[in-house]
């Protein structure tokens, strides 16, 4: 055959915290497919059924979450990876190549991706089509797809692509881009009544308004930069098999957790299993900005030899909640409790991996919609594109086909800081009806939410502290009558809400749980010096690490200097008894606190605004801990905005430092340069220094639990 050299499969492997890489990855299988290669898809945990090690042709999509750390979905298949490519030639057989997502607001962009494409390559491996690294911050679609488009011809050289009357020419999708890139704006539109519409977009209870300006499409006679038309992949048929067992204790868990923990069965320290909230404290006052609540969790028997310490985190399942799912059920006109079963409309392509298991028909549309399809996820560009096919009224799908598009960028990116869900974006369109089948192939899959255990773990008790995410948006109605043009829309999250509403409903309820693979541990008797850094719930992984070090023997272990930061030391000073107590009993030597909102605090307790803040006033006594004592350095909380000022705020620290005692600098591996400007001796630069902490970081002596 003269296609000998090429290998006949192709893997698609994914690894997706949000669903986004997953769905993304989908995509491009289902394209593959239709494109006459012979391909299978995967998520990179699966590794044993795709057989990895003797794979010949891979296309990985994978994003990146935290602090650079992996999907939890790919926890598996990165030990055996970092174990096999210590070989040079363990993957020489493999070509490959990987899409990356990731987020420039946070650190360590695509780090996964990077990572992964380093440690193929070092095992021997080729790429056969260059990597591609796309950015949510400036919109993920403008690198995917291009890349997509990019990848057919060299795939197509280095594995078969079959022909047959199912196969999807070049040509077609480029007629279909350009089909969607013809689209001529009725230039008609009244932009009066575009704006009365968007004025209707308000609706009451479950929904809430969008106010989305439309007046940019007047004039316009063509869009570009669409997305291709997602292609329809599975059908909903009525289902007459028995409906899957359902213990009415443990409707807060998915109905198919037994299959969930089958699932993982041998791999016990990532399997789910079914734990009881026992208990919770309110943590903030009433009149805090944010609600934080303190949630006990009881593990069962069958867990009780924890391998849990301090520091690590667990993903909670969590449903959506019921009143939205039924909206969406009224608003499509279906009902969610006849059992279903969903099909794949081509023999050659299986359904995505989270859709699979309702392939039996032992679910309803309900069980579906609620536990496995993310109805508040972002909005993305192909499934706007998507929904506009949906539409019988030619002015929703025009005003959808805009927001896909190059053209409609403002309005789209003004579309997701109002972060509507489903429902919002349906009765925003009000002429949009897909069938159940496309909703359900459209919407991401619902990821669990990770939380950091805020004890330590051992006497089958865990404890989470968490805000309750309720927020309001501002959004500006030009049309509005009134002078104030100002809209409030109403935000809940989806799990921290439904965790409040069983604490606060009965002790005893029942929730699905699984252990993440954790690297934010403190050493056990550590007598290296520790500094923590934890404002807000952030404090949460730090209060198991006190709680470690209160029962060991304190003369024997290095000291703790815990930077915390609050609004106000009345209202959401988190654990405040608890730290008094700790720095009583040495077990703490010495609590920073912040009060960002509180300039009175502030005066009498001689505090700082942000811990970034307290460790720059301490800046010399914490560079000595980190230099010359080889401290560890530990910093959790919000990724984008403090995780990021606090690594800026050590590498000053460590320029200072040098700059004061130059002696330091081999210590740190650092040669002395030239500052080019001026020609004088300098230290050390800050990119030096922030190389330093990266360096420190890839030692685990900076160790950070950065959360989006
Ligand atoms: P928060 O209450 O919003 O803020 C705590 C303090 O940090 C406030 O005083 C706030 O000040 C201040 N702050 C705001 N921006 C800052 C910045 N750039 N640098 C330093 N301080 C800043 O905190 P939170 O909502 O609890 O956030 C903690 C983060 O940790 C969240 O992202 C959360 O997801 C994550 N986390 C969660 C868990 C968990 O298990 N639930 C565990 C660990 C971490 P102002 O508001 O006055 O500006």
């Amino acid at each position: 055959m003269s296609d000998g050299f090429k290998d006949s499969t192709v893997a698609f492997l994914y690894a997706s915290q949000t669903g986004n890489a997953e769905s993304i990855c989908y995509k491009i299988y289902e394209e593959a497919v239709s494109r006459g290669f012979q391909a299978t898809y995967h998520v990179l945990d699966d590794y044993r059924k795709f057989n990895f090690d003797s794979l010949r042709t891979a296309v990985f999509v994978v994003s990146t979450t935290g602090d650079g750390d992996p999907p939890d979905n790919s926890a598996r298949f990165w030990r055996v990876l970092r174990r096999t490519s210590k070989d040079p030639k363990a993957y020489g057989h493999l070509r490959y190549t990987v899409l990356g997502l990731g987020d420039t607001n946070y650190s360590n962009f695509c780090n996964t991706a990077v990572r992964l494409d380093k440690q193929l390559r070092e095992a021997g491996a080729q790429t056969f089509y260059p990597r591609a690294l796309a950015d949510d911050a400036t919109g993920l679609e403008d690198v995917v797809e291009p890349w997509i488009d990019g990848l057919w011809a060299p795939l197509a050289k280095v594995a078969v692509c079959g022909s047959g009357e199912n196969t999807r020419e070049a040509s077609v999708a480029v007629e279909d881009a350009e089909q969607a890139a013809r689209l001529v704006v009725d230039e008609s539109s009244d932009v009066d009544g575009i704006a009365d519409a968007v004025g209707a977009m308000s609706l009451a209870a479950v929904h809430q308004p969008l106010v989305l300006d439309f007046r940019a499409m007047a004039g316009l006679q063509k869009l570009t930069g669409t997305p291709r038309l997602p292609a329809a992949i599975c059908s909903a048929v009525p289902s007459e098999k028995a409906s899957a067992d359902r213990d009415a204790d443990l409707s807060t868990c998915p109905p198919w957790h037994e299959a969930l923990v089958s699932e993982h069965e041998g791999d016990s320290a990532l399997r789910p299993f079914v734990a009881t909230i026992t208990g919770y404290r309110q943590l903030t006052s009433a009149d805090a900005v944010k609600r934080t609540l303190l949630l006990d969790i009881r593990l069962p028997e069958s867990e009780r030899t924890d391998v849990c310490v301090a520091g690590d985190s667990f993903n909670v399942f969590a449903p959506n909640d019921a009143s939205l799912v039924s909206a969406l059920l009224r608003r499509l006109d279906v009902s969610g409790d006849d059992l279903v079963a969903l099909k794949s409309l081509d023999d050659r392509v299986e359904l995505p991996v989270h859709l699979q298991r309702f392939q039996k028909g032992r679910y309803t549309v309900r069980d579906i919609l609620t536990w496995s399809a993310d109805l508040a996820s972002a909005p993305k560009k192909h499934t706007l594109r998507a929904l506009a096919e949906c539409c019988t009224d030619t002015r929703d799908r025009e005003r959808l086909l805009f927001l896909a598009s190059r053209q409609g960028s403002a309005v789209f990116d003004e579309l997701r800081r109002q972060a509507p869900n489903i429902v919002d974006l349906l009765h925003a369109f009000a002429s949009c009806k897909p069938s159940i089948a496309r909703l359900i192939e459209l919407l991401p899959s619902l990821a669990p939410r990770a939380y950091s255990i805020c004890n330590a773990p051992g006497n089958g008790l865990w404890r989470i502290a968490f805000n309750v995410v309720e927020y309001a948006l501002e959004a500006s109605d030009p049309f509005s009558a009134s002078e104030d043009q100002r809209v409030s829309i109403e935000r809940r999250g989806l799990c921290t809400p439904w965790l409040e509403m069983l604490a606060r409903g009965n002790s005893g309820a029942h929730i699905l749980v699984a252990r993440r693979s954790g690297h934010f541990r403190l050493p056990p008797a550590t007598t290296q010096p520790i500094i923590m850094v934890g404002p807000g719930t952030g404090v949460a992984p730090f209060i198991g690490f006190l709680e470690q070090r209160a029962v060991e023997d304190s003369s024997a272990i290095g000291s703790a200097w815990l930077f915390f930061g609050c609004r106000s030391p009345t209202r959401d000073h988190l654990f405040r008894a608890e730290l008094d107590k700790w720095i009583d009993s040495a077990v703490l030597s010495r609590l920073s606190l912040c009060f960002s909102r509180d300039a009175a605090a502030r005066d009498a307790a001689d505090a700082d605004v942000y811990v970034q803040d307290a460790l720059k006033r301490h800046w010399e006594e914490v560079a000595e801990l980190v230099v010359e004592k080889k401290a560890l350095v530990f910093v959790c909380g919000d990724a984008k905005g403090m995780g990021r000022d606090v690594n800026e705020a050590l590498a000053d620290i460590l320029c200072r430092y040098a700059a004061k005692h130059p002696d330091a600098l081999p210590k740190l591996g650092v040669e002395p340069t030239k500052n080019d400007l001026d020609d004088q001796q300098e230290a050390m630069t800050k990119v030096q220094a922030l190389q330093v902490l990266m360096r420190l970081a890839s030692e685990k002596r900076y160790l950070r639990d950065l959360w989006a």
